[in-house]
């Protein structure tokens, strides 16, 4: 594998991982050029609610989801974090690969528009590209943003993948993925109801929710770790 070839980063809760996020990264690999993209399944995120299950069952959810797909792997080392911040994430992936290869941090446009929220967000940029996938209910739009974010979108945008992998970080592309409006707060309240959760996302995600009893009782883990 070229080593320079972008290398795309996709951190989330997934609680649990579906069909919505292999897409974005499936999707996100052809139209962005990416070798690869890593998996990172985030440890206790403070800027939202608890995830509903250990970061441990999480950890194994996305393994199993991604166990067929070579272009795939997962970095387990957020789980044990007891907090997850994308920026010292990609400062320690920064450490680990250098410099020089593009590193495209993958998002679905919920998350793009929450980016000001986030702890020490106006450094991303420097560490990485950002990969931006159209979600349902959520538009790309510059005159619906805040006027930072609108800002960091109109100056960095780029309508050419190619840039990407020009340079090792500082440029954002959006990219049109299959629109599935599946969400893990859906699935959650789908097997809190007893209701089948199929064909949203993998049978062996669904497999393991079912050997370990996962999302099925209503009483939130004050735990995530
Ligand atoms: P929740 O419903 O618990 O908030 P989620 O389904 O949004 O969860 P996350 O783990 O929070 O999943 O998302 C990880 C990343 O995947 C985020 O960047 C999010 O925008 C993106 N994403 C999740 N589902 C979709 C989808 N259906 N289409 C496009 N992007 C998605």
């Amino acid at each position: 594998m070229n080593n320079f070839a972008p290398l795309g980063i996709f951190g989330g809760t997934f609680d649990p991982v579906h069909l919505g996020h292999l897409r974005l990264a499936e999707e996100a690999a052809e139209a962005l050029g990416l070798a690869e993209v890593r998996w990172i399944p985030a440890g206790q995120p403070r800027h939202r609610e608890a995830p509903r299950v250990t970061a441990a069952h999480r950890l194994r959810m996305v393994e199993r989801a991604v166990a067929d797909n070579p272009r795939f792997c997962v970095d387990a080392s957020e789980v044990a974090a007891d907090a997850s911040y994308t920026v010292p994430t990609l400062e320690r992936l920064r450490r680990e690969l250098g410099n020089t290869r593009p590193l495209v941090l993958l998002l679905g446009a919920d998350a793009f528009a929450g980016l000001p929220g986030w702890h020490r967000w106006q450094e991303l940029l420097s560490l990485a590209h950002l990969g931006i996938a159209h979600r349902p209910g959520f538009p790309l739009d510059p005159a619906g943003m805040p006027q930072v974010l609108a800002k960091l979108y109109q100056e960095r945008r780029s309508a050419d993948p190619a840039a990407l992998a020009a340079t090792p970080a500082g440029r954002l592309c959006t990219f049109a993925m299959t629109q599935l409006s599946i969400s893990a707060t859906q699935l959650r309240a789908l097997l809190a109801n007893g209701q089948s959760p199929r064909y949203l996302l993998p049978s062996a995600v669904i497999d393991y929710i079912d050997a370990n009893n996962l999302y099925r009782n209503t009483i939130p883990l004050a735990d995530g770790s």
